[in-house]
């Protein structure tokens, strides 16, 4: 199974993706994720990046482009994976169909100004990415993350000024995706809105049981 996120910043792709991965044993991929990697690591990828993230822009099609395609070839790919945070313009959906047979695409929409409120509050294990919300879904113990004991941080786009710019970018770059995989037949829309698991057991319920 092949299945790409859409959705704007914080509407809840990552804590989604992770669910699906572990229900359907399929590979996870988050560019983002790879690309925080790279600024952390301080790589020349990393510096290249680093500002165009923090002001809440794309980086270029060309550079993403060349990054998924080496990785959906990793073994680990075989068997189906998640992309979350890609495609995220026309122009990389319709690369991405030239590499693979995409099944299908999940479409969380929720509102910019609860997306705001969520993304100003959320906090993100630096070490495996898990996200929290300090009001509704707090770690069990303050600051740490349930899923591995690491000290949670904020994302440095987290801030109400880059998460401003990034909902223009979803609704300027990323949003006419949802049209593009409407025409194709395979989009599936949930209510962001909706309590995480309510969104994940809709969400399996379209694609089917375990296979
Ligand atoms: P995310 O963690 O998915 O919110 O991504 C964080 C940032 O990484 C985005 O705001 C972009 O600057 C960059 N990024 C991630 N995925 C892509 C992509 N598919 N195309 C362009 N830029 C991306």
């Amino acid at each position: 199974m092949r299945l790409v996120l859409i959705g704007a910043p914080a509407a809840g792709k990552g804590t989604q993706a992770r669910k699906l991965v572990e229900y359907y044993k399929l590979a996870y991929i988050s560019t983002g994720d790879m690309l925080r990697e790279e600024v952390s690591r301080g790589t020349e990828l990393g510096k290249e990046v680093k500002n165009i993230m923090a002001s809440g822009g794309l980086v270029s099609d060309e550079l993403i482009i060349a990054i998924v395609k080496e990785r959906i070839k990793q073994d680990d790919c075989k068997n189906g994976f998640i992309l979350d945070g890609f495609p995220r313009t026309t122009t990389q959906a319709e690369k991405l169909e030239e590499m693979v047979k995409v099944d299908k695409a999940i479409y969380i929409n929720a509102p910019d100004n609860v997306m705001l409120e969520r993304l100003t509050a959320r906090e993100t294990c630096p070490k495996c990415g898990t996200s929290y919300n300090k009001i509704s879904l707090p770690p069990k113990i303050e600051g740490i993350c349930d899923a591995c004991g690491e000290g949670l941080t904020q994302r440095k786009d987290d801030t109400l000024e880059a998460g401003k710019a990034r909902l223009a970018t979803f609704h300027e770059q990323s949003e006419p995706l949802v049209e593009y995989y409407q025409k194709k037949g395979i989009l599936f829309e949930v209510d962001g809105l909706k309590g995480v698991e309510e969104i994940s057991k809709s969400i399996i319920a379209e694609l089917g049981e375990q296979a």
